[in-house]
């Protein structure tokens, strides 16, 4: 694989590692094993970005890919993604993933715009990888698509039956075997981050999409000034629910090898209730009363709607080559 690898890409973005705001740097650590080879491009030599109790981040100077070392296995996300993940808080997943419908069908509303601008039209299938509850297919389906979900989450999976009565495979092959070039847009949101191969899951949402088809992939960027500004408090270094942590070159790249022309990578911001971000703010700042951000979460104000505006959330926007 290595005969892949980008040219002419600069050595990974070292300013954007957690080193300029007092992380651990992108030095080997102790017991480093240096030679581990990126499992995106091949290149061997990675380097530690991040050590987190237990868990390794490690880093491509060629492809500027983070990834966490070793990936989980694809059986470990079904089991993960459970019930707790979306109900229970902690895990980086949700204290109560339903309560913000207001601001999930809020999201999934302009994230069908979005798709709208870049040419996407009624009718066409559209498909959703990682579609949790189904809210964006829910709307997709108002807005006259033909829609089906993909989600390891058997969860996931159960609530989008009873909830939008949605067909909801749960896996991508799954999804190949039934609407191979047929599909007029696929989107994952936030997911890419999630997955133990993306390469792989964008090479069979390649394969779903018809020539010049539209997919929409929306991740965080470690690149962005948030990210570097939080440096090792970065609500998104959240292992092992986070398995990768790409910036815009690594997310360009890992399009470019899946058959997709990314057409742009925009900021993006989303709706969020104060519940969300006192969950959030439990599980990454310990020190904070967790009794208080409980009440309040709890409370009337829990509902109440933010519009998350930090610059790490990007969406890339790409076509099927
Ligand atoms: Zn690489």
């Amino acid at each position: 694989m290595a005969e892949d690898a980008p040219h002419g890409l600069p050595q990974a973005a070292r300013g954007a590692s957690p080193a300029s705001a007092g992380g651990t740097g992108s030095q080997p650590a102790a017991g480093d094993t240096i030679g581990v080879a990126c499992p995106l491009c091949g290149t061997p030599g990675s380097t530690t970005w991040l050590l987190r109790g237990e868990w390794r981040y490690r880093q491509c100077a060629a492809c500027s890919s983070v990834w966490l070392d070793p990936l989980p296995s694809e059986s470990w996300a079904e089991d993960f993604y459970d019930d707790g993940y979306f109900e229970g808080g902690g895990r980086g997943g949700y204290r109560d993933y339903l309560a913000d419908e207001n601001q999930h069908l809020a999201n999934a509303r302009a994230r069908i715009e979005l798709a709208r601008r870049f040419g996407a039209a009624a009718p066409g299938l559209w498909l959703d990888v990682g579609c949790a509850a189904g809210y964006t297919l829910a709307e997709a389906r108002s807005a006259g698509f033909d829609v089906r979900g993909i989600d390891v989450s058997p969860w996931a999976r159960k609530i989008a039956r009873q909830r939008f009565q949605l067909e909801v495979y749960p896996s991508m092959p799954d999804a190949v075997r039934q609407h191979a070039g047929q599909a007029s847009v696929v989107t994952m949101f936030q997911v890419l981050e999630h997955l133990p191969d993306p390469l792989a899951e964008l090479e069979q949402a390649r394969a779903c999409l018809r020539p010049g088809g539209l997919l929409l992939v929306e991740t965080w960027d470690r690149g962005s000034l948030a990210a570097r500004l939080f440096g090792k408090r970065w609500q998104q270094i959240t292992p092992p629910s986070v398995a990768w942590l790409f910036d815009r070159k690594s997310l360009e790249y890992v399009l470019r090898r899946a058959g997709f022309e990314t057409r742009e990578i925009l900021a993006t911001t989303k709706a969020v209730s104060v519940r969300w971000a006192c969950g959030l703010l439990a599980e990454k700042l310990p020190a904070t009363p967790s009794s208080v951000l409980s009440r309040i979460a709890r409370s009337r104000f829990g509902q109440l709607e933010l519009n998350y505006r930090f610059g790490d959330l990007v969406t890339a926007v790409a076509i099927a080559a």
